[in-house]
């Protein structure tokens, strides 16, 4: 049986957004709780595989370096609250690259179903921009949630002009992966 999946944004949802973009280790800071949200789905059962656009890389901004070092002290931080992220996929590009990878676009989330034979009907998607749960629908996930933190409350009033409803709202990661822990077991396929 194939395990459930949670594919996670990273601004916004596990850490603090910044419209200058993060461009040092020093200027990531956790989302009060995200990591413990992150330590508590591995503890239900939820693999969980960040999914993230990194446009500051072809933007010139930051170096792959420096945005692996940044990735580290996220993935150090998440080790510490007892959780782990199975692996992650970042797009590098800009908007105007014409690459299959950067959300709203399926690529990164084709790529790892295809890595690690996830099944979508058992997939969620979180993210706090209308691009996430759009992502999330053009790849198929079975369940889009958006959060309030980060772009959240923008992105609600975005997706709401497109007709495009999420699944759940969550005012944070903490509460989304109180929502699915609560709602989803091996009991409860979605289907
Ligand atoms: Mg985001
Ligand atoms: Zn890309």
């Amino acid at each position: 049986m194939t395990q459930y999946t949670v594919f996670l944004d990273r601004d916004g949802v596990i850490n603090h957004d910044s419209d200058a973009y993060i461009k040092h280790p020093d200027e990531f800071h956790f989302i009060a709780k995200s990591p413990d949200a992150i330590a508590l789905l591995n503890a239900k059962g939820f693999q969980v595989i960040l999914i993230t656009n990194q446009s500051a890389v072809g933007r010139g901004i930051i170096s792959v370096r420096t945005l692996d070092a940044i990735l580290k002290k996220m993935t150090r931080g998440v080790e510490q609250a007892g959780g782990r992220i199975k692996d992650i996929f970042f797009c590098p590009h800009g908007p105007n690259q014409g690459c299959d990878c950067r959300k709203p676009k399926p690529g990164m989330i084709l790529q790892a179903v295809a890595c690690h034979g996830i099944d979508l009907k058992k997939a969620f998607m979180i993210g706090d921009s209308a691009k996430d749960i759009e992502c999330g629908k053009n790849a198929g996930c079975a369940i889009n949630i958006l959060v309030k933190t980060g772009n959240g409350e923008r992105a609600l009033a975005a997706l709401t002009e497109k007709g495009i409803v999420p699944d759940f709202l969550a005012g944070d990661l903490y509460e989304a992966a109180l929502w699915i822990t609560a709602n989803f077991s091996s009991q409860n396929i979605v289907s």
